[in-house]
């Protein structure tokens, strides 16, 4: 067997072209057109060409972007100043903060003080919960961007065995908790899993997402499984590689998804959906923010 490959590229453009006719009704309809905020924290040089990518995809489907840059050295306050600032700023429908920030910051209190309306990255606490009790207004966007790549394809996850590997606030964990509201039944591995094949021989869909080139090998996939593969490792020869051994669980399995090309554009593509949802959220008639859905909700009772 010979895995079909699973074409982030070309799912991850139809996506944008969809955004951008979704930007151009807004605009049409006499909407604020589409914000997005992204505040970057020192010079890391992988996180300069992620910031310079999502703005410009922004740009390409007509979502107005600002970027604010600080010395790895500013304050928390400051930053988080900013964020006040933007979370009353109309112009201004998703705000995200670029990973990782530099450690001295006390990540959650940063991102928890993005609100819960402008939250496109889906990393504030009453977007984590919605995951797990269905509703989230942002899925994060990586996870999401699997779900879309798998319904592309017309794989459905209702019953079916899924493992993913890794367990991070960022992927794993918001991957595996939907696709349990989709019906599936997940397990989660970790570093500290013993016998990782033991769990993913088993795997009708592998997702992985560990940072760890080769860690998937053949032995450990089940012949016509479904390989996600969300790494990204550079290798010392400057390869840009996933998790999988994709040369040998290529022809083990029944679709995968190459890296480069697989799941890294679903990512941006899915933040651009996210932002554009924000904004026909804030600017619907009956729109009452989060936060004071929940103060009222307590008022009532
Ligand atoms: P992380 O370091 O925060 O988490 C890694 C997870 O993998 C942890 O739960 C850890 O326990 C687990 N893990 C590590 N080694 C393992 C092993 N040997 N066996 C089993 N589990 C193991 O990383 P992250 O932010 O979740 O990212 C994971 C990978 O996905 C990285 O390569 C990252 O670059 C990539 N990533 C890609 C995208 C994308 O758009 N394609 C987005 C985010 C992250």
């Amino acid at each position: 067997m010979t895995a079909k490959l699973i074409d982030g590229v070309a799912v991850a453009q139809k996506i944008r072209d969809e955004c951008r006719e979704r930007v151009q009704r807004i605009i049409a309809q006499g909407g604020t057109p589409p914000g997005l905020a992204v505040i970057i924290v020192g010079s890391d040089p992988a996180s300069q060409i992620y910031v310079r990518n999502k703005i410009r995809a922004c740009a390409n489907v007509g979502i107005k972007s600002f970027r604010f840059d600080y010395p790895a050295d500013v304050s928390q306050d400051t930053v988080i100043d900013q964020i006040m600032q933007l979370n009353d700023d109309p112009a201004v429908h998703g705000i995200l903060v670029q990973l990782p920030l530099p450690p001295t910051f006390d990540m959650s209190r940063i991102l928890h003080s993005i609100s819960a309306d402008k939250d496109v990255d889906g990393f504030h606490l009453y977007n984590v919960g919605g995951l797990v009790v269905g509703g989230t207004v942002f899925p994060p966007c990586t996870p999401y961007g699997v779900l879309k790549l798998l319904e592309h394809e017309h794989i459905t996850l209702e019953g079916k065995n899924v493992v993913v590997v890794g367990a991070s606030n960022i992927v794993g964990k918001p991957m595996a908790l939907m696709l349990m509201q989709h019906e599936a039944t997940v397990c989660i591995c970790h570093a500290k899993t013993r016998d990782l094949a033991q769990f993913t021989i088993l795997a009708d869909i592998l997702v992985v997402a560990a940072g760890y080139p080769n860690l998937i090998q053949p032995e450990m996939v089940r012949t016509g499984a479904v390989v996600i593969d969300v790494g990204i490792n550079r290798l010392s020869d400057g390869q840009l590689v996933g998790d999988v051994n994709f040369a040998g669980v290529v022809a083990k399995a029944s679709y995968i998804t190459p890296v480069p090309g697989g799941v890294g554009p679903m990512t941006v593509s899915m933040l651009l959906v996210n932002t554009i949802t924000s904004c026909e959220r804030w600017q619907q008639q009956n729109f009452v923010p989060i936060v004071k859905k929940f103060s009222s909700a307590r008022a009532a009772t």
